[in-house]
């Protein structure tokens, strides 16, 4: 069989549009600038995982590709003829060459097209009872949902002290009857699509025993809201915020606990918004395009030993009004941080010793900012470190208190509960 040109080759990847040759075999739907569709490579029920950049999108910018964020079968209309209807090279070129004109050479198409998959009609997407929601925020048992005492008893000024019932409420953090918490993920338009079920421990760290669970996968969730015959969607954890502060920069962090004490630390959501995508996997363009698209400052804040994975997607991202933020460990992180630390773990630290940051010698009267906003927008004594928190907080968040330093025995507020009762970690599993 003679050698197909070089030049007819490229006269053939040329006109090859992705959006063109995947749509002949995937039903295509528009998403901003991109197209989604049911991943024709793996048992897929939910359209949305399978993404096709089109041509008329920067090759710098992944245009002319597809790729799959569940099974990572990527690439160009070649790769797709070959992959997803098993052609050998010579015979995607012929097939494309077919389509657009191109004539490649004499041999016929060692290809005969498949039987057409009809398209699965398309699930409607979850969309969970409101009032769920309401309910795992008042749920009555504070005192197994371990967070939220840590979360309460860290080394706040009284004016952050004071709006932790809001920070609380604003992200919908509920919690869950067996101790677990429940971080809401509420879409751009305030409808519930998930919430993730956590365990932590007294010590604020996650039980790392326990995956994470998901609501509807709950026992008497599952009946009510039926996950299976549903597009399951998960918005990233504060996404019904973005609507609400539309001025705010974006800062997006990985886990929850650490936007909920970013956002606790510096209050002024309307000006610096955080924003969970709970891994950096959840961190891709579907996710991601509405912001990109409506052009919003978005930082992304890695931990200190992240920083260079969270660059490679920012910069498959390709937007510019979305950047990676390091200018926060570069003059905050200690060695004493470890190389495991997020911004939430150095606030914490800074917090607890009555730290200053270390921003190498402002020049003059240059002020320290992280991401616009003074690096230490309060002052703590670090003469009387433990503010009793009592006199400041809301009486649900004092309710809690008592109710697990009763439990737990707690007389200290902080240095980690271990450390003063050893049963204390036992105790939480109970
Ligand atoms: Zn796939």
């Amino acid at each position: 069989m003679p050698k197909i040109r070089d030049d007819v080759v490229r006269a053939v990847l040329d006109r090859a549009r992705i959006e063109d040759v995947v749509g002949e075999f995937v039903t295509l739907r528009k998403a901003g600038m991109n197209m989604t569709g049911i991943c024709p490579f793996h048992d897929d029920k939910h359209d949305g995982n399978f993404i096709v950049r089109p041509s008329t999108i920067s090759e710098k910018n992944h245009g002319n590709t597809y790729r799959c964020f569940v099974c990572d079968k990527k690439g160009g209309p070649v790769q797709f003829l070959m992959d997803a209807e098993r052609m050998t090279f010579p015979d995607a070129i012929r097939w494309l060459g077919k389509k657009y004109c191109v004539e490649v050479d004499d041999v016929p198409l060692n290809w005969t097209p498949p039987p057409p998959k009809p398209a699965p009609p398309p699930l409607p997407r979850l969309e969970l009872p409101r009032s769920w929601v309401k309910r795992t925020m008042e749920l009555a048992v504070p005192d197994k949902i371990l967070f939220l005492y840590w979360f309460s008893l860290l080394p706040w000024s009284d004016e952050q002290l004071a709006r932790i019932r809001e920070t609380l409420w604003t992200y919908c953090v509920g919690g869950w009857r067996d101790g677990r918490v429940v971080f809401w993920q509420i879409d751009h338009d305030g409808v519930p699509r998930a919430a993730k079920l956590m365990k932590y421990m007294p010590d604020g760290h996650r039980d790392k025993e326990r995956h994470p669970g998901w609501i509807y996968n709950q026992e008497g969730c599952r009946e009510a809201c039926d996950p299976d015959n549903h597009e399951i969607v998960k918005p990233l954890f504060g996404a019904h915020l973005l609507k609400r502060y539309p001025d705010a920069v974006v800062n997006i962090v990985e886990s929850e606990k650490t936007a909920l004490v970013m956002a606790n630390f510096y209050g002024q959501l309307d000006r610096q918004l955080w924003i969970a995508c709970g891994g950096l996997k959840h961190l891709h363009l579907d996710s991601m395009q509405p912001l990109i698209d409506q052009g919003r400052k978005v930082w992304l804040w890695p931990d200190k030993d992240g920083v260079q994975e969270w660059q490679q997607v920012a910069d498959k991202l390709g937007a510019d009004n979305v950047q990676v933020y390091t200018r926060f460990f570069d003059t905050c992180w200690r060695e004493e941080d470890g190389q495991k630390a997020d911004c939430a773990d150095i606030i914490i630290r800074m917090m607890t010793k009555g730290d200053q940051p270390r921003e190498p010698e402002p020049k003059n009267d240059e002020t320290v900012s992280v991401a616009g906003i003074d690096c230490v927008p309060v002052e703590w004594n670090t003469d009387e470190p433990f503010l009793d928190p009592i006199e400041y907080i809301d009486p649900r968040v004092r309710e809690w208190r008592e109710i697990l330093r009763n439990k737990f025995n707690f007389n200290k507020r902080h240095n980690g509960t271990t450390d003063n009762n050893p049963d204390a970690g036992n105790t939480s599993d109970s």
